[in-house]
């Protein structure tokens, strides 16, 4: 069965002191729930990737990258790669974010590469995609979305998306504090796991987790998650408060 989880993306912010206290706190309301299988996941930048990976060490709360690069070194300034992220505890990948795609060129062939380095490495992805305002206003947003899921995944072999979890995120939701409303994502969710299936089959399409992003908040979290094809989501402002992110994660 498809797991429910709840990922906190940092982006850049908190500096090493901000990020072990956040992840301190998230570690220690996770412990004192009891979550029904939820997995909750916390990405800070990649300075902090270690302190925060050993802060969260016999946790329930995994650490992933926000980013990487496809190779696996060499002369690539600035860049990190997945033995890296793995060389200090870091399995898992957020790729595809929205920020990524508009602020540093990133395109679905760059991304593909980065899904395969991700994926020959034992990595888990958390793959990003979703429309622009004037896509949904032209009601464009399924056919860019089946594109973005097309082009960065469709080379897989079915077994790759165990490794796999997608997130749907509508740019003009993300840190707008506009959020799709459950129906429209609901029926985004629905239209992704049917593209799944339409390639791979039912088997496939039934155990990838679709997550959501796009302001999701404690006040929204729970209408949200209450969707059939919607198994969590991406959260960027409200899980740099630990209060916020938890009330999210106990939402389902
Ligand atoms: C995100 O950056 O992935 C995101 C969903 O941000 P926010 O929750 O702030 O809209």
């Amino acid at each position: 069965m498809r797991k429910n989880i709840v990922a906190g993306n940092w982006k850049m912010n908190n500096d090493l002191s901000a990020s072990k206290k956040l992840a301190k706190q998230v570690v220690k309301k996770v412990k004192k729930a009891k979550l029904k299988g939820t997995k909750v996941i916390i990405a800070p930048t990649f300075v902090n990737l270690e302190s925060v990976a050993k802060a969260t060490k016999k946790s329930k709360v995994s650490v992933a990258a926000q980013n990487m690069h496809f190779e696996e070194s060499g002369a690539f300034t600035g860049e990190v790669s997945a033995k890296m992220l793995k060389s200090v505890g870091v399995k898992t990948v957020i790729l595809g974010h929205s920020e990524r795609r508009e602020y540093f060129g990133e395109t679905d062939e760059l991304l593909a590469k980065k899904v395969d380095a991700a994926l020959a490495n034992k990595m888990k992805v958390i793959f990003c995609f979703g429309e622009v305002l004037a896509d949904r206003k032209s009601n464009k947003h399924e056919k860019v979305v089946e594109s973005q899921i097309k082009n960065a995944l469709f080379h897989l072999e079915a077994s790759a998306f165990q490794n796999i979890v997608l997130a749907y995120e509508p740019v003009w939701a993300i840190g707008t504090g506009e959020t799709a409303s459950p129906e429209q994502a609901q029926d985004m969710h629905a239209f992704i796991r049917k593209t799944l299936s339409d390639k791979y089959g039912n088997d496939v399409a039934d155990e990838v987790s679709i997550l959501y992003g796009g302001s999701v908040k404690p006040a929204n979290a729970e209408e949200i998650f209450s969707k059939p094809d919607v198994d969590g989501g991406l959260i960027g402002g409200a899980a740099l408060n630990a209060d916020d992110f938890f009330a999210i994660v106990n939402a389902f």
